[in-house]
């Protein structure tokens, strides 16, 4: 049978623009064009109303608390996690623990996880297209258990070499941690069939969705990883929220990351009990309004429709690839076939951060420099590059001013 036939409607960009104010301001007397979303997006109007909210009406620490505000507080709290479970497609809301980021995420798996089970002599799997935050936790950890880091190499599109993937991976294999979309480069890695080929050794795999959540739909039981973590912000949520999603049996097989209040079911000078999943990983008072606002984020990315931000994005990636190439003396870095919503370029005799001096000059926002993954620019022999990235309220006609603002740097820096 056919799948059915779905229509969508195209996404009315005007009005979504008009849910972000910050869209509204100028830049050195230009309106704002905002390309570095890969480093955060901008933030709806529900969002920041739910964090006003929450201070204004209700704020109070979560759990402990009997009286009103801390009991609206918690159920709120508890909400997002609620939110988040079905966001990726987890099966229990004890897998999903809220942290600071992706990075502090990662670190938990490394510390929790990889202390108590990489030994001697173990390998760990990580691909030369890692964020730092996935590859400096991996070093330490290494270094300290005596363990080996091995890594996938990439083609020159900014492709992993499955090929070698596969001949990496072996009985010492303990872990592969793998990120799903480059911040760097926007290749989608097969991270499905990549788990698989762990798993048939009995490898462990976390995926670093710290770009995909916003742009791919997830799901963790289908991709069928152990670990996922992303970061909040990245997804049109606040700073300081990032979740760690894992599988239930090796959550509660692993030791506390961090000890204090919250984390604990009893404590004694003799003996100390830790609390149930997820507290078990949340120390501490959280990072309560934040983690209350998150929900209003997934929600706007749900009531958008994700399918329709991701082809409203697709569109933006095609044309800004096709006007971009037309710079004299400008080069893509990074073509792999699977992409998602990030350009990174390099113009001839033009230093990236000059591009990006240029660009702000006309309210454009860009990013410059190595992108937190300095040895794939190692890999590419270059120091660094510019780099645009997409969100849901980007236009053609930004990229149009963008394409402008090139030819200009262009003419000035050549
Ligand atoms: N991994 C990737 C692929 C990223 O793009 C980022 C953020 N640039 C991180 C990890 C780290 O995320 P955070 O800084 O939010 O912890």
């Amino acid at each position: 049978m056919n799948a059915p036939l779905t229509i969508s409607k195209p996404l009315d960009i005007a009005a979504i623009r008009q849910e972000f104010p910050v869209l509204n301001r100028e830049v050195k007397g230009w309106p704002l064009i905002y390309l570095d979303n890969a480093a955060t997006s901008q933030k709806p109007r529900q969002v920041l109303d739910a964090l006003m909210h929450y201070y204004t009406n209700y704020n109070a620490n979560i759990h402990r608390g009997i009286h009103t505000l801390a009991e609206e507080a918690t159920a709120a709290f508890e909400l997002t996690r609620d939110e988040v479970q079905s966001f990726i497609g987890a099966p229990s809301r004890e897998e999903i623990i809220f942290t600071r980021g992706t990075t502090e995420s990662i670190n938990l798996v490394a510390y929790s996880w990889g202390r108590a089970n990489i030994r001697a002599g173990d390998e760990i799997v990580i691909s030369t297209m890692e964020h730092h935050s996935n590859i400096v936790p991996w070093q330490i950890l290494c270094e300290e258990k005596n363990a080996v880091l091995k890594i996938i190499p990439i083609n020159r599109n900014g492709e992993l070499l499955m090929d070698e993937y596969e001949k990496l991976l072996g009985p010492k294999t303990r872990l592969v941690s793998i990120v799903h979309v480059s911040n760097a480069l926007g290749t989608v890695n097969p991270v499905k069939q990549i788990t698989a080929l762990a798993h048939a050794l009995g490898a462990v795999v976390l995926v670093d969705g710290a770009q995909s959540a916003v742009h791919l739909d997830i799901d963790v039981q289908d991709l069928d990883c152990d670990f996922f973590a992303f970061s909040a912000h990245k997804l049109y949520g606040p700073t300081g929220v990032g979740v760690l999603y894992g599988k239930k049996q090796l959550l509660e097989a692993m030791p506390p990351f961090l000890g204090g209040g919250e984390m604990i079911r009893e404590v004694s000078f003799k003996k100390t009990t830790f609390n149930d999943l997820p507290y078990k990983f949340e120390a501490g008072t959280p990072n309560i309004g934040d983690v209350i606002a998150f929900r209003s984020a997934i929600r706007f990315m749900n009531t958008t429709g994700k399918e329709e931000i991701r082809r409203h994005e697709q569109d933006l990636l095609e044309y800004a690839q096709s006007e971009l190439v037309k710079i004299p003396g400008l080069q893509i870095i990074g073509k792999a076939k699977e992409k998602v919503s990030v350009i990174s370029f390099i113009i001839d005799k033009a230093h990236p951060q000059d591009i990006g001096i240029l660009l702000d000059n006309r309210g454009i926002a860009v990013r410059t420099g190595h992108h937190c993954a300095q040895p794939l620019m190692e890999r590419f022999s270059i120091p660094g590059t510019a780099r645009v990235s997409f969100a849901v309220y980007n236009t053609r006609d930004e990229i149009d001013e963008l394409v402008k603002g090139l030819q200009r740097v262009v003419k000035i820096l050549s």
